[in-house]
């Protein structure tokens, strides 16, 4: 036993004395947060959209004071935040909304956003107060056992988020607290988050063009074809994205800055497919056109210029054949509500979700990224031996504190063209009318802009 053992067991042995049990986190809280106390007497108010109870109306914009911060929490005056499309049940109230305990409390709905640090609790380390962050859409403590092994995307901090774990951050008029979905709640003029969710990015972007950028869905399609967590599209290589909302819209943008020498982008929406060929797409095409001859069309287009075999050419015959895209992006997901315009041929999302997976040349990845309704299912040999390798993870693998400012770089230097994707931008008064946009797929993304 060495010398170190002994002393650093006698130095436990004395915290433990005096009083080192307090150190010991409660279950179900994030270690090392502190819970708020009551408002001071020169505390700051500001507007949010609040959510609570059920069915349309149970968002409404509230004057809210700010409760002191502890710990790690960080306040940030909101520039930008994005309407985000899994969010719309819980903000317009529609059928099918989760109806579970948390409907009871008062909750700022929203993901990501992009600001400036307005104060930060005394165990703050990541950013100070003036910078401007990004609000990410999933944290990264760089401590958990998923960080540690380069999956900051699944960092474990993500799953605190439940009843016992959010900390109230404001008050109503009337006393009653009010929580910040996520640990983010974008849906007002100012965000209360923890350290672990905010990036600091050193730009002088435009608001609306840094959330977009920074906004959930542009980090997760950029992070699907870029992020070295899951299979960065090599150069050269052919990609298809299949779903052509704001994810895959920065996917194919991705692809486009990664080098693909083909980019296939599938929509429904004629107004995406025209966008996808704006922004980096080679070749647009119609699910509904093409039906189930979807995945074979796109083997056709992979196939060429060469079918020798024996000279690196690949064919387009079978599952195993040599042809199928190197690299498939799948950002459908399931319908929320039936889209005012074109509606895609499977509301559940899990069809296009199969034709993903099948239209990957084998020895390919494929990346899947959104919500489908249902269960997949495939014939178990294609499954086993088919040679595709499948990629699963949150915002499209995107690690927040290294790929972020790549993405905000990628802004700066025009690569990414954030412009012709916020589609709508809107102050905090016109919320639920771009939120209705967003639901019927009217628009592409919608950016509430406080400010
Ligand atoms: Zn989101
Ligand atoms: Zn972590």
């Amino acid at each position: 036993m060495s010398d170190s053992t002994i002393s650093r067991r006698r130095l436990l042995r004395k915290a433990a004395a005096v009083g080192g049990a307090a150190l010991v986190v409660p279950a179900g809280t994030l270690s090392g947060q502190q819970r708020s106390g009551p408002p001071g007497p020169a505390a700051r108010t500001f507007r949010a959209w609040v959510s609570r109870g059920t069915g349309a109306g149970r968002t409404t914009l509230q004057e809210l004071t700010l409760r002191p911060i502890g710990g790690r929490q960080v306040v940030v005056r909101t520039e930008a935040t994005n309407l985000c499309y899994s969010n719309t049940t819980t903000v317009l109230g529609l059928p099918g909304m989760f109806a579970g305990p948390l409907t009871r409390m008062a909750i700022i709905d929203g993901h990501g956003g992009v600001g400036v640090v307005e104060a930060v609790g005394p165990e703050v380390r990541r950013v100070q107060v003036g910078d401007r962050v990004c609000v990410s859409g999933t944290p990264q403590c760089g401590n958990c056992y998923q960080c540690l092994r380069g999956r900051a995307d699944m960092c474990q901090f993500l799953g605190r988020q439940g009843l016992n774990d959010l900390v109230p951050i404001a008050d109503m008029r009337d006393g009653t607290p009010v929580y910040a979905s996520s640990h983010i709640g974008g849906l007002a003029e100012l965000m209360v988050t923890f350290e672990e969710w905010v990036v600091p990015v050193f730009t002088k972007a435009t608001a609306v063009e840094l959330g977009m950028v920074c906004s959930c869905v542009a980090v997760a399609g950029l992070g699907t074809a870029t992020s070295q967590t899951l299979a960065s599209i090599a150069p050269g290589s052919t990609a298809a994205i299949v779903g052509c909302g704001p994810l895959g819209l920065s996917a194919v943008q991705g692809a486009r800055i990664a080098g693909a020498s083909k980019i296939i982008a599938i929509d429904p929406i004629r107004a995406r497919r025209d966008l996808a060929l704006k922004v980096g797409a080679t070749d647009v095409l119609d699910p509904n056109v093409e039906g189930d001859r979807l995945v074979a069309k796109v083997r056709e287009m992979t196939s060429t210029p060469n079918n020798r075999l024996w000279s690196g050419g690949r064919d387009s015959g079978g599952l195993l054949g040599g042809s199928g895209a190197d690299f498939v992006i799948e950002g459908v997901g399931a319908d929320r509500a039936k889209p005012k315009l074109e509606a895609g041929p499977d509301p559940t999302g899990v069809g296009p979700m199969r034709q993903a997976y099948e239209m990957c040349a084998p020895g390919g990845h494929v990346i899947t990224t959104s919500l489908p309704n249902g269960t997949i299912s495939f014939p178990a040999v294609f499954f086993a031996i088919g040679g595709r390798t499948h990629h699963a993870g949150q915002a499209g693998g995107a690690n927040p504190m290294r790929d972020i400012p790549r993405f905000v770089a990628m802004l700066d230097s025009g690569q990414y063209d954030a412009k012709a994707l916020a589609t709508t931008v809107v102050p905090m008064e016109r919320m639920l009318e771009a939120y209705e946009e967003v639901v019927y797929r009217t628009t592409v993304t919608a950016i509430l802009a406080p400010a």
